[in-house]
C-alpha cells in the first residue's frame, strides 16, 4: 500500500478531528486507533467523541493490557468510557506465551537484560498488537516527534509493512496536548499530577525530576536510544528475535 499524502495539509493541532474524519473516509472500517491512554492518547479518544457527535461512526479504539499496567491506568480506562459512552476494547497477551516467558526468566527478568526484557515487550505488547491489526488497514497512533530522541523523525503518515500508520499528533508540542486536555477538561492519568509524563507498565515506569525528559522514566537502567517496546520501532524484527529466544534451550536463556 502507498502512503498517502492527502494527510500533509492537516498537521495543524486545529485540524485534528478533521484529520480523524479524512482517516475515516479513506480507510473506514478498516481503521483504528491504538490507545496506551497517554495525554495523547485521551486527547485523540475526545476527538473521536468529537466525531461521533457530529454522527460519524465511532473509530475503534483499543489498548494494549499487558496484565502489569499500574491501577491509575485501568481508572483512566473507565473514566474515558463513562464520559465519552466509547468502548476501548482491552487486547491482552497469550496465556500460555506470559506462562512460558515468566517459566524462563521470572517475573520480573525484563530488568536483567535488553534481550530479556525485549522478549517481554514482545510477548505482552508486540504479538497483540499484530493480533490486534489483523484486518485493519491503517492504525492511528499518538506519536509525536518531541517525545524522545527515538521519535524525531516521526511522519504525519508512514509505512508499516502491509498497512498504513496515521500519527496526527507528530507536530504537536507538550503545550498543544495539554492545552486541549485543560480546556476540554478530558480526563488524564493521576500519574501525571506526580512526576510521570509518559506512563507505561508499572515496573517498567518511574516518576522523574521536573523539567526532566518526558521518556527518562521508562526503562531508566536503558541507553536513552533503547527506550522502545518495539510497538512503533522495528516491530517485526523484534518478534522474530523473541521467537528465536523462545526456541533455545532454557541453559542458554539463563
Ligand atoms: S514495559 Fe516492561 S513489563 Fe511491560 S511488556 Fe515491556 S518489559 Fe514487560
Amino acid at each position: 500500500m502507498s502512503v498517502p499524502t492527502d494527510f500533509d495539509d492537516l498537521a495543524d493541532p486545529s485540524l485534528l478531528t478533521r484529520f480523524l474524519a479524512r482517516a475515516q473516509e479513506r480507510f473506514g472500517e478498516r481503521l483504528a486507533i491504538a490507545s496506551s491512554l497517554g495525554a495523547e492518547d485521551v486527547v485523540l479518544v475526545h476527538a473521536v467523541a468529537g466525531l461521533v457527535r457530529e454522527g460519524a461512526p465511532p473509530i475503534r479504539i483499543f489498548t494494549l493490557d499487558t496484565g502489569r499496567l499500574p491501577q491509575e491506568t485501568y481508572e483512566l480506562h473507565e473514566q474515558l468510557e463513562a464520559r465519552y459512552g466509547l468502548r476501548i476494547e482491552s487486547v491482552f497477551p497469550n496465556t500460555v506465551a506470559v506462562e512460558d516467558l515468566v517459566r524462563r526468566q521470572g517475573p520480573n527478568g525484563f530488568y536483567h537484560a535488553l534481550e530479556a526484557r525485549h522478549a517481554c515487550c514482545a510477548v505482552r505488547k508486540l504479538e497483540p498488537l499484530e493480533r490486534a491489526l489483523r484486518g485493519v488497514d491503517a492504525w492511528i497512533t499518538g506519536l509525536r516527534r518531541t517525545q524522545s530522541v527515538t521519535r524525531t523523525e516521526t511522519g504525519l503518515v508512514e509505512h508499516d509493512g502491509a498497512r498504513v500508520k496515521l500519527n496526527p499528533l507528530a507536530a504537536w508540542t507538550d503545550d498543544d496536548v495539554w492545552s486541549v486536555i485543560q480546556r476540554e477538561r478530558i480526563p488524564y492519568n493521576a500519574l501525571h499530577d506526580v512526576g510521570y509524563p509518559s506512563i507505561g507498565c508499572a515496573p517498567c515506569t518511574r516518576a522523574v525530576e521536573p523539567g526532566a525528559h518526558a521518556r527518562s522514566g521508562r526503562w531508566w537502567w536503558e541507553d536513552p536510544e533503547h527506550k522502545e517496546c518495539g510497538l512503533h520501532v522495528a516491530r517485526l524484527r523484534q518478534l522474530e528475535a523473541a521467537r528465536r529466544q523462545e526456541e533455545r534451550p532454557l541453559s542458554e536463556n539463563g
